[in-house]
């Protein structure tokens, strides 16, 4: 396959990135994009429906090539198959070369929805321990490979599948480390040594889900993939919390998952993916937020023709406007350290009765460092049952103790703790009872000792009502972020006396009394679903 070199790339996006500033005046958001991708880049997905429905002629394509330049899009990625629908060579060869030749940088994508075997579980998901199924996955990224050099595989990689042959193959094993061995291994020899055969240069991308808690359950297994895909990508569609058919998400999971998948993968890291679906414009907006502030070099949204109906228009406007104000929120953020209480979820760890309770205490106001590892070096932590996934977990929980770091645990955790003392004054427990959502009732009374503990070591007290999270970035940024429906007052103080400023608002109409004084930040009146990001010294 014959592919453009690099320079000759760079050269051809140089030239069109003058003709573009020379010809299109009035595209704004495609020159804030261009000047910002190397901070924050903005992608969509054409599904291999949208590119027979929307990339298969010249003025689909003009069409779309104009939407993503209003929309600050410099990147898009163009889908081969889903649904068992491959779209045609001919058509996905000529749309990558319209975008390229537009200044666009151009991706692959395949969804490995449909394949073959169907699943005794989920309908569109495939059984990957029979062989044909396997084949059927190895051609199509053989396929894909052919045309492009970077390939995204949205987040259908696994399986549920209890057929005889799975069951009979599994045999001892459990289903999660059965599918883990079996994902893990199809990862290699159907994807990446077949798509690396047609293509040497091709790199492979795996975006995971959003549901961490399951990934080990359907085969999923972070720590392997991650070490054998060139890149990782994360699911950051936490929709609307109360959607009748979507909602149960947090807006904090988003921020959660962006940092914990950002720690495993390091520099393999890519971008955050959300979409449209139940969402309204608010909520849409709030991922874009959440996968910046969760340190996302790129945010793709999902995908052009969901975007063009329903509430996607509505939605896209909003996110237009508040793209300066996120490349902004990028800069904050880039590369800057995060301070808080550690809560770790070891990879392939169970979450019991606390499924995504992380997602729910980052809500509480607690800012909160995602990792994979329990650290005792931190000056503080969260613990729940995932913790128990560490075989030296009760150790390090008593050598943070005995240096006297303030630790929460959840109920469920504390039951299952043999021989620590969690009567210790350093140890607060949180009732969460079996079910994360109930901690979204607890009062500002009640979240006052849990918060003035553990932020004790940060030298701060932090006052609001639930449902305002907390952000500490670096060694002078705070960010605070309002996800009620009604504004709210709150105040952060510090022990040592600080000047502070406000430094940016999110949406950019949003409004807030912002006043420091003594070490106190007060911000009052703060508007609901507001984020504001404060630079103190
Ligand atoms: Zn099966």
């Amino acid at each position: 396959m014959i592919r453009r070199g690099r320079q000759g790339y760079a050269i051809a996006t140089g030239l069109f990135v003058l003709l573009a500033a020379s010809m299109c005046q009035s595209q704004p958001l495609w020159d804030l994009a261009n000047q910002n991708k190397g901070l924050l880049r903005i992608a969509t997905l054409f599904t291999a429906q949208n590119v027979r429905d929307h990339l298969s002629g010249g003025e689909g394509i003009n069409r779309a090539i104009q939407w993503c330049k209003k929309t600050g899009v410099t990147h898009v990625f163009i889908e081969t198959f889903r649904d068992n629908y491959t779209a045609e060579r001919k058509v996905l060869e000529h749309a990558r070369s319209r975008f390229e030749d537009e200044g666009f940088e151009v991706s692959g994508c395949v969804t490995t929805t449909r394949v073959g075997k169907i699943s005794t579980g989920w309908k569109v998901i495939s059984c990957y321990t029979d062989v044909d199924t396997q084949n059927q996955l190895q051609k199509i990224f053989e396929y894909t490979a052919s045309v492009f050099d970077e390939i995204m595989i949205d987040d259908f990689l696994f399986t549920d599948c209890e057929c005889d042959e799975c069951a009979k193959a599994r045999d001892e094993k459990s289903w999660a480390d059965y599918r883990c061995e079996l994902m893990v291994g199809v990862s290699r020899e159907r994807i990446l040594g077949p798509a690396r055969a047609v293509n040497p240069g091709v790199k492979l991308i795996i975006k995971y889900p959003q549901w961490y808690d399951n990934f080990h359950n359907r085969g999923y297994e972070v720590s392997r993939e991650t070490t054998d895909y060139d890149r990782i990508w994360v699911g950051t569609e936490t929709r609307d919390f109360d959607n009748q058919r979507w909602g149960g998400k947090v807006q904090y999971e988003a921020y959660y998952i962006m940092r914990w998948l950002g720690e495993i993968g390091g520099a393999k890291t890519g971008g955050g993916w959300f979409d449209p679906y139940g969402t309204t414009e608010d909520t849409y907006v709030e991922q874009a937020r959440q996968t910046v502030l969760g340190d996302a070099k790129e945010m793709l949204l999902f995908c052009y023709g969901s975007l063009l109906r329903d509430t996607g228009p509505a939605n896209v406007e909003k996110l237009r406007a508040e793209l300066p104000g996120l490349f902004k929120l990028a800069e904050l953020v880039r590369g800057k350290p995060i301070k808080g209480m550690i809560a770790p979820k070891p990879p392939n760890s169970d979450a019991f009765d606390e499924q995504y309770v992380f997602d729910f205490v980052g809500m509480l106001g607690l800012p909160l460092v995602p990792t994979a590892e329990i650290n005792t070096e931190a000056e503080a932590a969260f613990f729940s049952v995932h913790a128990l996934k560490d075989a030296g977990f009760q150790g390090k929980l008593e050598s943070m103790l005995a240096a006297g770091k303030p630790v929460l645990i959840t109920d469920g955790l504390a039951k299952r703790l043999r021989n620590v003392n969690t009567d210790h004054e350093r140890v607060i427990v949180l009732n969460v009872n079996g079910n994360p959502r109930n901690l979204l009732d607890l009062t500002r009374n009640e979240l006052k000792p849990i918060r003035d503990k553990l932020l004790a070591p940060l030298g701060m007290t932090f006052s609001a009502p639930n449902k305002v999270a907390l952000y500490l970035i670096g060694d002078n940024c705070a960010v605070v972020e309002n996800f009620n429906d009604e504004p709210v007052d709150m105040s952060l103080q510090f022990s040592n006396p600080v000047s502070a400023r406000k430094v940016l608002i999110l949406p950019a109409d949003g409004k807030v009394d912002f006043g420091c004084r003594d070490g106190k930040l007060r911000f009052t009146k703060m508007t609901a679903r507001t984020l504001v990001a404060v630079e103190y010294q």
